[in-house]
């Protein structure tokens, strides 16, 4: 195996584990391989090992990158895992199959305008701020509610929520309120985990884990 193959099978071993521990179908947890900061000849290799699904942080880092990949290779997914300026929900409509920063209200409005324009309709996640982190963006939890019910009425699907836990403490009471979030709120798709938590957000219900360094390496 390449080194890049063997990161994929440690992750992939390491997700069936953690399903197993908490009772899960490992098939129901989708990995997202974040290939930020790391250029095609990085991703290529992970796509030969069989990897479909990747996630960048930037429109305009992923337009650079992906057209070619995306056209070289069939069955590809791309999501956008960073945070969304309105005046390039056009660009991501058309690049990306999710979307897992949908975060306010006048980003619903410009996606909703976007998808009309597009023909596309992008499933996106709720990004919840659950830490309370005024920098680190995300609806806060107290709106989460009001801006699903904007977004339904906008016609935009969502499928879940989603969160970046505050860096280094415990993630688990986050993970874990997260999950309570979308449950009251009937939502069933949680993605959540990076490098560092995945296995802890499986055991609490992640159906969308993150994982970058943990595939490519560290990013400079
Ligand atoms: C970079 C990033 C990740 C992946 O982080 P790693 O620690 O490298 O796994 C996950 N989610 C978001 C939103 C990110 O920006």
């Amino acid at each position: 195996m390449t080194e890049p193959a063997r990161a994929l099978h440690h992750v992939r071993e390491t997700i069936a584990h953690a399903a197993k521990i908490a009772q899960r179908d490992p098939a129901q947890i989708e990995l997202v391989a974040i290939s930020k900061t790391h250029p095609s000849e990085a991703i290529a290799p992970l796509i030969a090992a069989g990897q479909r699904v990747f996630g960048e942080n930037r429109v305009q880092e992923a337009q650079a990158k992906w057209p070619a990949l995306l056209d070289a290779h069939e069955g590809l997914s791309l999501h956008l895992v960073g945070s969304l300026q309105s005046n390039k929900a056009e660009d991501a409509a058309m690049l990306f199959d999710c979307i897992h920063s949908l975060d306010r209200p006048s980003l619903v409005a410009a996606l909703a305008r976007a998808f009309d324009k597009t023909g596309r309709q992008v499933p996106c996640f709720v990004q919840v701020d659950i830490g309370e982190e005024e920098q680190k963006g995300g609806c806060p939890i107290a709106e989460v509610p009001a801006l699903l019910a904007e977004a339904r009425s906008a016609e935009i699907p969502v499928l879940g929520l989603m969160c970046v836990p505050p860096h280094g403490v415990e993630p688990a009471p986050y993970f874990a309120l997260l999950a309570k979030i979308a449950a009251d709120n009937g939502l069933t798709k949680l993605s959540m985990g990076m490098s560092g938590d995945y296995e802890t957000a499986i055991m609490l219900g992640a159906t969308h884990v993150r994982v970058g360094s943990a595939l490519f390496g560290a990013r400079e």
